[in-house]
């Protein structure tokens, strides 16, 4: 792996250095170099130290300064979810996260060799702390979008999901249609509200001439069906117990959780959510990351951590 090499080269260069440093100090060793060294390995031995203080030095340059300092501070901090089973889960009991998400946080922070601190983020808090310095970067089931595209960088994705929608079966929704008129909870902050209000224009269950994707806003769509936003999914699941809102809409690999004894998903999945590595625009770590996630999907890394954190 780079990293190895480039440890590699800086031990060999130390040595190299500290080997000419003891020889200057000393004729008798000098000499006794000259004489148990061969001609041909002292230009072999030369061209591997200028090899090896060539690579380090490259080495020196190869990390920008952000990622410098993530290095040098010796923590990534990372958003991550703490409810997605599979993508970000934290044990209440031992307090331990695992999940695809947790992993690849991991193999990060063991690229750069650091260590790795969690942050639980929300769909609402996620950015405002990527923003605001608090984390380095998010792997919270974020979905790349060409809006968010303007203020973040996003790996290649990693994983899509799509999004569907969970009811209390006592309400008698099955499907889209049934979503008529009813009120729908969502996260503040997430595609949710909008991949619904596609799905049901798309399915032909609502009309939507009023419907612009730029300037839509959840709290303000009231034409066939509306919604109520919630800063976190436990709070939407209550809602939802309590019959505060109709529906929970988000997607499927966050419902999981919620999707308890007496609920069901509706008939439909929709709007691909493909996930990304968000980091800071225009930031060294952006193609740092990128650059990782692409060798770890190329390599199989990606396919093997979906299989065993139970993806497929
Ligand atoms: N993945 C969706 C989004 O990024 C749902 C929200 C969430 O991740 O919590 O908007």
């Amino acid at each position: 792996m780079k990293k190895w090499s480039k440890w590699a080269a800086l031990g060999l260069s130390l040595a190299m250095t500290m080997m000419l440093f003891t020889g200057c100090g000393s004729a008798a060793v000098e000499e006794a170099a000259v004489e148990t060294q061969p001609a041909a390995e002292e230009t072999d031995a030369a061209a591997e130290s200028t090899a090896a203080e060539s690579e380090a030095a490259a080495t020196d340059e190869e990390f920008s300064e952000d990622v410098q300092a993530i290095i040098d501070r010796g923590v990534l901090r990372v958003g991550v979810k703490n409810a997605v089973v599979g993508f970000g889960f934290q044990d209440t009991i031992s307090g331990e996260y695992s999940g695809l998400e947790i992993e690849l946080a991991e193999k990060i922070a063991e690229y750069l060799g650091v260590d790795v601190e969690f942050t639980a983020v929300t769909a609402a808090t996620r950015t405002e702390l990527l923003d605001s310095g608090d984390i380095d970067c998010v792997l919270a089931t974020f979905t790349i979008t060409d809006e968010r595209k303007e203020s973040w960088d996003f790996s290649t994705p990693y994983f899509t999901d799509h999004v569907t929608v969970l009811v209390e079966d006592a309400s008698g929704i099955t499907n889209l249609e049934g979503l008529v008129g009813k009120k729908v909870g969502v996260s503040s902050g997430s595609t949710s509200a909008k991949s619904l209000v596609e799905a049901m224009i798309g399915a032909g269950v609502i009309a939507g001439d009023d419907f612009n994707a730029e300037t839509f806003d959840p709290a303000l769509w009231t034409e066939g069906v509306s919604f109520q936003q919630y800063d976190d999914y436990p709070t939407i699941s209550t809602a939802l117990s309590a019959g505060e809102v109709d529906a929970f809409c988000v997607d499927k690999s966050i419902l999981a959780i919620y999707h308890t004894d007496g609920r069901s998903y509706i008939e439909e999945e929709f709007a691909p959510q493909e996930y990304g590595v968000a980091t800071t625009k225009g930031s060294g770590f952006s193609t740092v990351v990128d650059g990782l996630i692409q060798g770890w999907l190329a390599d199989g890394t990606i396919d093997g951590l979906i299989a065993e954190n139970g993806l497929e």
